[in-house]
């Protein structure tokens, strides 16, 4: 038996964070916008309350809306989300935009906390260590993926086929999990949104201070469990 067929014999519901395995493994009956697990108002000051409805709220409940309306009647109606993701084409353009808006919201919400100043736990450190020779470097390389996305899409952390991690940039919704779409393959663990929607009410056209001020929010923990899932 496959994993994910495990899990969803398993009744897995997704509801225990700890407890989740991925966002992948949701199953198209239709799709549901996730719950935060943490109030609009709990990331600020580094994402204001306001960002966060909106984002949630607004664009992350469209894409759902979206995602559902565009999969009636098509091949992938009925499927994982990973595997939506891995089978879409750009010749599905309103399914592939509206999944991949699906997915990278839901592992976002996941990776913010409310605590703040973490660091990466004694196995995701290692990894970046023998990624990027420290993790100095590899918020360099990050911060530099999100600077240098020209309009809107997303940085990623990724861990790629190799059992490598490394990072990558991606346009729009798109994201390294859409094989037929685009060239680097890999599972994020992480992923920046730089879409205006996800700062400009905050910060304006400073997309530099909203990129480090997200790397203080970040829940090292969550990073690591999906760094480990994705290792198995
Ligand atoms: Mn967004």
């Amino acid at each position: 038996m496959e994993r994910r067929d495990f899990m969803q014999k398993a009744g897995w519901t997704g509801l225990a964070l700890s407890l989740a395995p991925t966002i992948l493994l949701a199953r198209n009956k239709p799709f549901e916008l996730p719950q935060l697990g943490y109030t609009y108002d709990a990331i600020e000051p580094f994402i204001d309350k306001q960002t966060m409805y909106i984002h949630h709220q607004k664009h992350h409940a469209g894409y759902v809306r979206k995602l559902n309306n565009a999969l009636k009647g098509s091949a992938l109606e009925g499927k994982l989300l990973v595997d939506i993701l891995g089978q879409v084409t750009t010749v599905e353009e309103n399914i592939l935009q509206n999944a991949g808006g699906h997915y990278n919201h839901s592992l976002l919400w996941e990776t913010l906390t409310p605590r703040g100043k973490e660091l990466p736990g004694k196995t995701l450190k290692e990894a970046i260590e023998q990624s990027f020779v420290s993790y100095e470097d590899f918020l360099v390389t990050f911060r530099s993926a999100a600077l240098g996305v020209f309009g809107s899409g997303w940085a990623w952390v990724c861990l790629g086929d190799d059992k490598k991690l490394f990072i990558c940039h991606t346009p729009n919704q798109n994201n390294p999990l859409m094989r037929q779409v685009e060239n680097t393959y890999g599972t994020p663990i992480l992923g920046i949104d730089v879409w205006e929607h996800a700062y400009y009410l905050k910060y304006q056209n400073d997309r530099a201070t909203y990129v480090d001020n997200f790397l203080k929010a970040i829940n090292w923990e969550v990073v690591e469990q999906k760094y480990m899932e994705a290792s198995k």
